[in-house]
């Protein structure tokens, strides 16, 4: 049908992301490579890194066998040289960032009362939970506001809505992170970029935060892909800023 246009078709065969490049950090595994796998099936080619070589291989392997346009390359957010250089690849391999997901993150030794942390355990992860989304934005987002629009998403937490015993850290991360997003938000909105936060409980994946979880009783990382999906592919006058998740049955 000639009077349809290309994006339209595109939707119409279930891809409202085809032609769109999307960047996520941490798509080697958990929740990042749940998020990567639904963007890819909604049409965008996708970049994801992670440090470990093998579990990065290992989910770019999965994600060509979808049908899904592809680079994995190994990067630490927490380095600005490795961010650059992922940045610049995925451009020149998949084309324009239109969609980051900023999901890289850990709980890493950070889980304790305070007194009982060190300036090691502080510094990673703040610097993987919240500096990284500093340095990888700040890569991508001239970009996107030379092309007047992008999506830019935040996997946040409950964490970073409420505090615990032994979260001081971690929630320190995510309260953050949300103080970071909306004030981008604000900052870039006029240039049709939007910035939103997903906030999840407890997702079943390998990450090491307050212990063991009852698996009927947590969120599964296609549970949070879902919601990214939802927001990367909302009308384009709509900003869902933020979606919080718990799961129905209460831990
Ligand atoms: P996982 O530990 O399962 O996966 C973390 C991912 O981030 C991996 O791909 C890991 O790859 C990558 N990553 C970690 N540190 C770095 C780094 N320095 N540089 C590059 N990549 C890195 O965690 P989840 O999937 O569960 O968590 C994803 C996000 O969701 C995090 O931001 C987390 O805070 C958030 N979240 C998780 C919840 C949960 O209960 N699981 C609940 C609410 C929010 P590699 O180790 O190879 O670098």
């Amino acid at each position: 049908m000639s009077n349809i246009s290309a994006a339209n078709s595109a939707n119409a065969l279930g891809k409202p992301l085809h032609g769109g490049v999307a960047l996520v950090t941490g798509g080697s595994r958990g929740i990042g490579k749940a998020i990567a796998k639904r963007l890819a099936a909604l049409g965008a080619a996708v970049g994801i890194c992670g440090r470990d070589e093998e579990k990065l291989m290992l989910a770019s392997r999965e994600l060509e066998a979808a049908g899904a346009k592809v680079l994995a390359n190994r990067a630490d957010v927490t380095k600005e040289a490795d961010i650059r250089a992922f940045v610049d690849a995925t451009e020149k391999r998949l084309g324009a960032i239109t969609i980051l997901v900023n999901n890289a993150g850990t709980g890493g030794g950070g889980f304790g009362a305070i007194q009982e942390k060190s300036e090691a355990e502080w510094d990673q992860v703040m610097n993987t939970n919240l500096k990284s989304v500093f340095f990888v934005s700040r890569a991508v987002i001239p970009g996107m506001i030379r092309r007047r629009g992008g999506d830019i998403i935040n996997i946040s937490s409950l964490a970073g809505k409420n505090t615990f015993a032994g979260g001081g850290i971690y929630c320190a991360s995510k309260w953050g992170l949300q103080g970071l997003s909306g004030c981008m938000a604000e900052d870039l909105r006029a240039h049709g970029i939007r910035v939103s936060v997903i906030c999840p409980g407890s997702v079943a994946t390998d990450f090491t935060g307050r212990g063991p979880k009852d698996p009927g009783k947590v969120l599964t990382a296609d549970d949070v892909a879902h919601a990214v999906a939802m927001v990367a592919a909302q009308g384009p006058q709509s900003f869902i800023s933020e979606v919080q998740m718990r799961p129905v049955a209460k831990p």
